[in-house]
């Protein structure tokens, strides 16, 4: 019996609220907080059943934070807002004295950048507190750094080369929008490539690199390889890895959008006056752009994301690859939601019901990986991101 506070109520928190929501026997007290109140209420009066609270906060500001915290006293707060905030919902937890966990690393508003530096050196500060950090719980980061982990504790004696490859092949009929928060989705594509090779860090030209990967059930899709936040953590945690890369699907409408967009200045985050007020093009293009929370109803088609690794067993040459595929339509089905969001928010409540169950344990600031997979993999199963294995898979 425990009490949860969700904040964010975007696309993953609906998903979040929906999962928590069926799962009263660990989070018996749920509430949902964002800057919006009437989209808590909305979510809330979809779940029905006076199973969720709701409030406003702004999460920049943590006196307003820890006042509402104080207040619910919750457990752990699932910070599914925008990476913006991570900082402030962190300082306000250490002030309440309650756990947190996320989905995505901080990155400063002002500066296209993500990095685990920022919160990384809350380490201590969790610590001495007592409480646990659990950073990006969602699929990737999440599900593909616990998927690492499964595979050195089962399969592995030693990791050698892994490609996170994340494919989306679904279609929401709109001509173009972005499965998650744009802006925080643009500044992501929009960045220069990295991947990690021999000790160190190899940069390319954004989207540089492409060539189609074969998805299971999905077949060949063109996959671009991308920075992606997992990476920084896992190459620490396993410091056999001789090269780690992250491949992600677009089709060649949402490139050529996107190269539009660019071109005429539409993805910078630099400010421009416009009518004597100060705006910044990227924050414009996301109030015109389909919100990640309204492209459910009509999405057809699925998602497939896994880790490709080759290592050594028993001295022997290994290939491996575990993933999961998630269909549209069934996730809108079960929370009105699509699979982006839906495979964001059933880890980021998975990853509180471990905290809670005592299954993942631990003070300070932890990633996914640094925890024991097993039970993690087992409650995916249970809800609704069943995994599979391949063995002697290619990256072709
Ligand atoms: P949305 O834009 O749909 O939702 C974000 C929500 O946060 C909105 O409801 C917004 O409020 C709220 N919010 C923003 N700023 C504040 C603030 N200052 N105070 C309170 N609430 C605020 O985004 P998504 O749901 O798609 O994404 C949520 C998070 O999940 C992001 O951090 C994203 O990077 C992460 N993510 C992680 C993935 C993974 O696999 N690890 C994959 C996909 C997403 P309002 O509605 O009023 O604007």
């Amino acid at each position: 019996m425990s009490k949860v506070l969700i904040i964010g109520a975007g696309g993953v928190g609906k998903v979040v609220a929906y999962k928590c929501a069926s799962v009263p026997e660990i989070f018996s007290e749920i509430l949902l907080a964002s800057r919006t109140l009437s989209k808590c209420q909305n979510i809330a009066s979809g779940i029905g059943g006076n199973k969720i609270k709701t409030a406003k906060v702004d999460a920049d500001n943590v006196p307003e934070l820890v006042a509402l915290m104080n207040k619910f006293k919750p457990d752990i707060v699932i910070n599914v807002a925008l990476p913006y905030q991570d900082l402030t919902i962190m300082d306000a937890c250490l002030q309440a004295h309650v756990n947190y966990l996320d989905t995505a690393n901080y990155e400063p508003k002002d500066v296209a950048k993500f990095e685990y530096k920022w919160q990384w050196a809350y380490n201590d500060k969790f610590k001495e507190a007592g409480l646990i950090a659990i950073l990006g719980c969602g699929f990737d980061p999440g599900v593909t750094g616990v998927y690492t982990a499964y595979a050195k504790k089962h399969h592995f004696d030693e990791l050698h080369y892994l490609d996170i490859v994340d494919c989306n092949a679904g279609d929401h009929g709109k001509s173009f929008a972005t499965n998650f928060n744009p802006e925080i989705n643009i500044r992501e594509i929009t960045q220069r490539g990295k991947y990690w090779e021999n000790n160190k860090w190899i940069e390319t030209e954004p989207l540089e690199i492409h060539r189609p990967i074969d998805y299971p059930e999905v077949g060949p899709k063109e996959s671009y390889l991308l920075y992606h936040e997992e990476l920084e953590s896992i190459v620490r945690n396993f410091p056999s890895l001789k090269r780690a890369r992250f491949w992600m699907t677009f089709s060649q409408n949402y490139i050529t959008h996107l190269h539009v967009l660019e071109n005429v200045g539409m993805t910078s985050i630099k400010p421009v006056i416009y009518n004597g007020m100060e705006i910044v093009p990227l924050q414009f293009l996301k109030a015109v752009l389909p919100e990640p929370s309204s492209l459910g109803k009509n999405y057809t088609g699925q998602t497939s994301i896994g880790c490709i690794i080759k290592g050594i067993k028993d001295g022997k040459e290994k290939k491996y690859f575990i993933y999961n595929n998630c269909n549209h339509a069934e996730c809108y089905k079960e929370t009105k939601s699509q699979g982006i969001s839906y495979t964001t928010g059933v880890p980021a409540m998975t990853g509180a019901m471990m905290y809670l169950t005592g299954k993942w344990q631990g003070k300070g600031v932890l990633n996914t990986e640094n925890f024991d997979p097993d039970p993690f993999l087992e409650a995916l199963n249970k809800y609704g991101l069943p995994w599979h294995e391949k063995f002697d898979v290619e990256l072709t």
